[in-house]
């Protein structure tokens, strides 16, 4: 690769993961720019609020399934090999419900119910649970070894494989991607920006992709330790909400989830849905509560709320020119921003090495 200046837009798990990967090529001068950074919580930024685990849910030939597949690597082996990050294996139990096939948990987890699912040759341990252990009311069930990200360690990890690969990060609030070059650090200006703003793509002047749009979540942060990661495509409390439970690596407490509330900006738990959750949660893994069986037996951390970045046809990992300057988009990874995240930095790092050889040819 030539020796090209790049600002990076945007510190998620797509911002850092893209620096991080691009950083790796030594003669490259990175400086990443956010409005939020790891350590903040706001509903802006959607990356802090994840369980986060490795649920594929990409369809057959499309790039999201493209990207989760090359992503499975990199944190199986961060896991082996780098225990500091804040990523630990788990096993996992998934639940199909049949009548959850036409509703927005339902669609989201398709592929991901499947007995036969794609990607049955990536995780280790995968296999079809029989009929007489499955939950009352599921007609499916898998179990297999995921993984589950403490987002509140392995965001500042990744943070800090940038810093130490010579990244210079600042704080900037763009209202147009075209002020993007002018933040390197160099002051020379860049060859190249790379737009990782998540949900803020909808607004972001010069972008403003109509496609995009919110897809609420709200979680529990629990003390309480449930045994095994579980999930199930929906419920009967309404076609929105889902059950999902996930251990964080390194103490990180238990999340307890959730909802897909396509279209919502409301920042706000709503505590009618936190009792939900709860009380679907133990009722999956009655280890959360195991005195009891009751709500008032979780240790409750915190209630957040998370905007997924949906967006219409997938994510958006392109090159476009912007104003005569070269752009890669990499957003728009709604819920599943964590399992894809390096296969789109590798995706993103391919298109810099196109944009350059074509510079190098002109
Ligand atoms: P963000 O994390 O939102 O980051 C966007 C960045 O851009 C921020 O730093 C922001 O400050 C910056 N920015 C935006 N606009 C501007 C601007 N104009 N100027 C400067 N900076 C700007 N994914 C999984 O893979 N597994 C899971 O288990 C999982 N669980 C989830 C549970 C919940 C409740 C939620 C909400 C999400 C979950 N996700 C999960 C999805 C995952 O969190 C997202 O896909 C991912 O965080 C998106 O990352 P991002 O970097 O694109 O966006």
């Amino acid at each position: 690769m030539a020796a090209p200046n790049i600002v990076v837009v945007g510190a998620g798990v797509v911002g850092l993961t893209t620096a991080f990967v691009l950083s790796k090529h030594r003669d490259v001068s990175v400086t990443l720019i956010s409005k939020h950074m790891p350590g903040d919580y706001d509903i802006e930024y959607a990356s802090p609020w994840a369980g986060a685990n490795y649920f594929p849910v990409g369809k057959p030939g499309s790039n999201l399934q493209k990207f989760e597949r090359a992503t499975w690597g990199e944190l199986d082996k961060i896991c082996r090999q780098v225990p500091e990050a804040g990523i630990h294996y788990q096993e996992t139990v998934v639940y199909g419900r049949k009548k959850d096939e036409g509703s927005a948990t339902g669609q989201w987890f398709a592929e991901l119910v499947k007995e036969d699912a794609w990607f049955r040759d990536v995780v280790p341990n995968f296999r079809v649970l029989s009929k007489a252990d499955l939950p009352n009311g599921c007609d499916t069930g898998t179990a297999f070894t995921s993984v589950c990200i403490n987002t509140a360690i392995y965001l500042p990890w990744l943070l800090g494989q940038c810093v130490k690969n010579g990244v210079v990060f600042k704080r900037a609030i763009l209202s147009h991607i075209s002020e993007a070059p002018a933040y390197h650090h160099s002051r020379k200006g860049a060859d190249i920006v790379i737009n990782c703003t998540g949900l803020l793509s909808a607004k972001l002047g010069g972008v403003m992709d109509s496609n995009v749009y919110p897809g609420r979540g709200q979680i529990v942060l629990v003390r309480n330790e449930p045994g095994v990661m579980a999930t199930v495509s929906g419920t009967d409390d309404g076609d929105d909400e889902t059950t999902y439970i996930m251990q964080r690596a390194v103490g990180g407490g238990t999340i307890l989830g959730g909802c897909l509330q396509n279209g919502s900006w409301e920042s706000q738990p709503d505590p009618n849905l936190a009792q939900r959750i709860m009380q679907r949660a133990i009722e999956l893994a009655p280890a959360l509560a195991p005195k009891t069986g009751k709500v008032t037996e979780l240790s409750v951390i915190r209630h957040g709320v998370g905007l997924r970045p949906m967006r219409n046809g997938g994510p958006r990992v392109e090159k476009e020119k912007i104003d005569g300057k070269w752009v890669v988009h990499a957003y728009g990874h709604a819920g599943y921003g964590y399992q894809s995240s390096w296969g789109s930095a590798w995706e993103v790092e391919g298109l810099v090495k196109s944009i350059l050889s074509e510079k190098a040819r002109l």
